[in-house]
């Protein structure tokens, strides 16, 4: 058993053409699986592309609160025809960022709220992007969500937060700001938060965790992840590896 990156965006410009390599240099860091999250058509048709090759990773499509200015409901439609007609086993990400974009808060909410309806229809867990919204996001899960499974991504909100979202059928997955030094929020939800609920992950090429930050991130670094979850719950790294991984595959069903 390996470790299992339940986000990474390896299909986008950053990483163009490395495909293979990066798949080599997981399997020496006993990566054994990858969620590759795609948020254009273009991520997309480079998935699907190595599909017929490559059978270490899964394929999640959706479009992302940032980018929903770009979308209409001819995209909506489109999504639901990739959906139904590939291997693709998670709807997202998808969620809501006010962050970055707080002018178009209601056609984020809109967009998330005719993925969700998407998901339900297709039963397809969803992957939730989440940033300083954790309150609508949870709001528009409650009241939209009939299935009730997918993950909230990179984790950033708190332990009673966590516990609400758990409550809905979600697991939480943590990313490289579990490692930085001052993040006792997300510190603070790995060592308290039951490893049943939990998956770990790297959003590269975003996020690089410590002690590789100002590098390029890619799964191979999701390990750090789960030695630092493993240092505050005092547990051994192979106990989360086992556990995530596990959780992971309860969720998506894709073990060989
Ligand atoms: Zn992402």
């Amino acid at each position: 058993m390996g470790y299992i990156d339940s986000h990474a965006h390896l299909c986008c410009k950053d990483f163009e053409n490395e495909f293979d390599q990066l798949f080599d240099k997981f399997k020496e860091s006993n990566i054994e699986r990858v969620m590759i999250v795609c948020c254009d058509k273009s991520d997309l048709l480079k998935a699907l592309k190595h599909q017929g090759t490559n059978d270490k990773f899964d394929i999640a499509y959706g479009f992302h609160p940032s980018d929903i200015n770009k979308i209409n409901d001819n995209d909506i439609d489109e999504l639901e025809q990739y959906l139904s007609n590939n291997k693709i086993v998670a709807l997202g990400e998808i969620g809501l960022d006010y962050y970055w974009d707080k002018e178009n808060i209601d056609k984020q909410k809109e967009y998330f709220i005719k993925q969700i309806k998407l998901a339900n229809k297709l039963d397809l867990p969803m992957i939730i992007h989440s940033r300083d919204a954790a309150l609508d996001t949870y709001d528009i899960l409650k009241e939209y969500d009939k299935n009730g499974k997918g993950i909230i991504h990179c984790y950033s909100s708190s332990y009673q937060m966590a516990q609400m979202f758990i409550k809905l059928g979600y697991l939480i997955s943590l990313a490289g700001p579990v490692t930085f030094k001052n993040a006792l929020v997300p510190k603070d939800v790995a060592k308290n938060i039951d490893l049943k609920n939990l998956l770990i992950e790297t959003d590269s090429p975003y996020l690089t965790p410590h002690p590789n930050r100002g590098k390029r991130n890619d799964s191979s670094n999701v390990v750090y992840i789960a030695q630092m979850i493993a240092e505050l719950k005092e547990i051994d790294v192979l106990e989360v590896m086992e556990q995530t991984t596990k959780n992971y595959y309860d969720l998506f069903n894709t073990k060989k």
